[in-house]
């Protein structure tokens, strides 16, 4: 038997203006997982610590995950997954990717590395598929590849791994509240406005730019979202007071992390982050609700080992 412990990271997806394809890394939170090759063939949940998650490795987005990266691998394997939970299901920080790419780059690591980072989206992908029935790359892709990425394209899949400026830092609140995947989604409006589509890409551009130039003016400025904020927003408390508490702190933008309720606050430096964090902290403490509050740079590796056990 050959075991290793991993950090499966969390990840803040659409990053505002890429709905379904931007998203980033984080290093401060996430799960831990210890995965074993075995000798009995077939994929197995034997542990799972932290939440109420199924057992059942059809059910399990990381069995899911894996079982799809081991029909490509084609010979048989046993595998064993322990998952320590410590990303809230339904946080909007990627609980459901965690552990579907953290699952399937374990498992690719003690086969010997036989799929890239790449594949390996897309075998993540199945698990996520399974968490919202939309197999979306904006959490998995980061999870693997580590600091922002973009898919450019869905079908077929091509996801490109962005420039990473070292001075960035994510500030995050989970407010500790349910908004239903279903309730998030029936906001969403399906056809969009071209001058809102325009609008919307041209800060695409503007942001996947402002990274690769390492310019944090240009960054803050295209961190908008005309198109799914203005609708998602309603459903998260305080967003707005949150958003203003933030830039009025100096964040160079903030928005909801994935389908919320967390939302993020990107910043120049840690101190902006703390300061960012504080007063989101404030703003929330006047609300009698729970929320956990991260502040995280940017996680360039993505997943990595613990420990070889
Ligand atoms: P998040 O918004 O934080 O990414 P998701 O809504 O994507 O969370 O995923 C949560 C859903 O996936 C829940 O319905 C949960 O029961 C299901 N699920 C199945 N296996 C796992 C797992 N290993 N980790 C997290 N969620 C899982």
């Amino acid at each position: 038997m050959k075991s290793i412990r991993i950090f499966a990271p969390a990840t803040v997806a659409n990053l505002s203006c890429g709905f379904d394809v931007l998203g980033c890394c984080l290093d401060t939170v996430g799960d831990e997982m210890v995965i074993s090759l075995v000798n009995e063939p077939g994929v197995k949940i034997t542990k799972i610590e932290g939440a109420k998650l199924p057992m059942d490795s059809d059910k399990n987005v990381a069995s899911v995950a894996v079982n799809a990266l081991l029909e490509d691998y084609k010979k048989e394997v046993g595998i064993q997954i322990e998952i320590y939970k410590k990303i809230k299901a339904g946080s909007g920080i990627g609980s459901s990717a965690a552990s579907s790419a953290g699952a399937v780059w374990a498992v690719n690591h003690l086969l010997g590395s036989p799929f890239t980072g790449k594949d390996l989206v897309k075998y993540a992908m199945a698990g996520e598929k399974l968490a919202s029935g939309n197999a979306h790359a904006d959490n998995v892709a980061p999870a693997l590849l580590g600091g922002f990425t973009l898919v450019r394209s869905y079908t077929p899949l091509d996801v490109i791994r962005l420039h990473s400026p070292k001075d960035l830092v994510m500030t995050v609140i989970h407010p500790q509240i349910e908004v239903k995947t279903s309730d998030s989604r029936s906001v969403i409006k399906h056809k969009i406005d071209l001058k809102q589509a325009i609008h919307q890409w041209g800060n695409v551009g503007g942001l996947v730019a402002g990274l690769f130039t390492e310019d944090y003016d240009l960054i803050g400025r295209s961190l908008e979202d005309v198109i799914i904020e203005p609708l998602r927003s309603i459903l998260i408390p305080e967003f707005n007071n949150v958003k203003n508490a933030a830039l009025n702190q100096g964040a160079l933008g903030c928005g909801i992390s994935g389908s919320g309720p967390s939302i993020f606050a990107l910043s120049k430096g840690l101190e902006t982050a703390n300061k960012v964090a504080d007063a989101i902290r404030e703003v929330y403490n006047n609300t009698g609700l729970d929320f956990d509050i991260h502040v995280s740079k940017i996680n360039e590796q993505g997943i990595r080992i613990l420990e070889n056990i």
